[in-house]
């Protein structure tokens, strides 16, 4: 006879051993909360949300181990044993020689622009991360979005969407010369593309066209680990390999990574700048004292040093990775359940919601991502935030709105912080909110910064 095989759940590798109390509010008090904040869930205070999706940047929980490492904080001004210990874990996990801390991702962005890019240039890169853009931008380059379009498709079933076009890659370094390419900006997962991954075979085609072609290659490794562990999951010759095999593997071909600390490492701030190139690594720490402290703290405390290398530790392990991007795609696969459209395949860290599809009623300069962002935490106190035309911006030679071609809403899950449960209460109240979709109005820009307008634009009911 036949053995049955019943369905086997897994479950998350740790329990919970402190706990921290949120607040449920009503459904009035939302309303009065949302219009304050002029619906942009940015401006939220985070007491007045319920289950916070916002983003999964330094909203972390560390594990005691990490705790622990906080304990043993070494608060030198200069060379702390903390430091000393991060950059071992940088050496073996990322592969990179040489590195310096910075306080967050941007920071480290920052150094890099400044250091490599000359106004004029071009850098290419897999879509655009909002800071990453702007810091190059910020430096005097112009962005050319070089993914394949597939990514742009929120159907398209494509496993690593956050793949290259080298076509398009071609066709730039035709147009405007190497010379004017300082660097390959490559990222994986994709953030914008909805966490969609790169895999090794195009990192592979990429480094042999970029050392052809003379570009250097950099990568944004801010969620590399996501990165390694869809690479185990997806790609031929990759499911026998460890997680730490494959991130440093990854990343051989690349001169340098700029990391956020806030993502993978777990930890609720923290930045990290690391390369192979000995004189880029002189320039770089000449840059940290400026802008960041001494070379060996980089604006961050001992203890918050020891808490990232602790971090990554712990995010190689299989059974970390495998459950924080299992709980992303548990809800995805409910939602799915309901006819809500999202993007598919659904990414690492969170799930994107498709608002143009959601809300077919509406035109894009409505802005149907800010609004459905909206009207979910006012169902139910769950705060996600837009990812459209309002975190695209405008251009910056014509001063028009970019038009993303997706128009999104981000539910992103930080790091062993929810429970299957809170996923649940999430999914049946944007379930509601499509249910009632057709009665939903657009919003009006009332006042818009000068730079990354998503977090502090104003919005009123139209
Ligand atoms: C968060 C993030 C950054 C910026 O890092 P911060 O720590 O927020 O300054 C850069 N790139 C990617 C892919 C990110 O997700």
């Amino acid at each position: 006879m036949a053995k049955k095989i019943l369905k086997r759940s897994w479950a998350e590798p740790f329990k919970i051993k402190v706990v921290e109390p949120i607040k449920m509010t009503t459904r009035a008090v939302r309303e009065k909360a949302i219009k304050e904040a002029a619906y942009n869930t940015f401006l939220l205070r985070s007491e007045d949300v319920y289950i916070d999706l916002l983003t999964d940047s330094g909203t972390n929980a560390m594990s005691d181990y990490q705790w622990a490492g906080m304990m043993i904080g070494d608060e030198a001004y200069a060379g702390s044993k903390n430091f000393y210990t991060l950059w071992n874990n940088v050496k073996k996990y990322y592969g990179m020689p040489y590195f310096v801390p910075t306080h967050q991702g941007r920071a480290a962005e920052h150094l890099v622009s400044k250091i490599l890019i000359k106004p004029g240039d071009y850098i290419a890169g897999n879509m655009y991360f909002t800071t990453t853009r702007l810091h190059q931008e910020l430096a005097g380059a112009t962005f050319v979005d070089v993914i394949i379009d597939e990514a742009h498709n929120p159907q398209s079933q494509h496993p690593f969407k956050g793949n290259v076009d080298l076509k398009k890659l071609d066709k730039l370094v035709k147009e405007v010369g190497a010379k004017k390419i300082p660097y390959l900006s490559i990222a994986g997962p994709v953030n914008m593309a909805g966490g969609q991954p790169i895999s090794m075979q195009n990192i592979s085609e990429l480094t042999e066209y970029c050392k052809k072609a003379g570009i250097k290659m950099w990568f944004d490794a801010t969620r590399a680990v996501e990165n390694a562990y869809f690479i185990k999951e997806r790609e031929k010759g990759y499911a026998e390999k460890t997680i730490a095999q494959i991130l440093k593997e990854m990343l051989v071909p690349f001169e340098g990574i700029w990391v956020s600390a806030k993502k993978d490492l777990m930890v609720n701030i923290g930045g990290i700048l690391a390369t192979r190139n000995k004189k880029f690594f002189a320039e770089a720490k000449n840059l940290c004292v400026v802008y960041e402290g001494l070379h060996t703290y980089g604006g961050l405390a001992g203890r918050d040093m020891e808490a990232m290398a602790r971090g990554l530790e712990e995010m190689v392990e299989y059974d970390t990775i495998k459950a924080r991007i299992g709980q992303v795609e548990y809800c995805g696969n409910k939602l799915k359940s309901y006819g809500i459209p999202i993007v598919e395949p659904i990414g690492g860290h969170a799930v994107f919601l498709d608002a143009k599809k959601f809300l077919s009623h509406l035109k894009q300069i409505e802005f149907p991502a800010q609004t459905l962002t909206a009207e979910i935490y006012v169902d139910s106190g769950v705060r996600g935030m837009e990812r459209g035309i309002v975190s695209a911006g405008r251009n910056a030679k014509t001063g028009d709105h970019n038009y993303p071609k997706l128009e999104l809403v981000r539910l992103t899950f930080p790091r062993r912080v929810y429970t299957q449960a809170h996923i649940d209460v999430t999914v049946e109240s944007i379930a509601q909110v499509y249910e009632d979709r057709k009665k939903i109005r657009g919003l009006k820009m009332i006042y818009e910064p000068k730079y990354l307008r998503f977090f502090q634009g104003r919005f009123e009911k139209l």
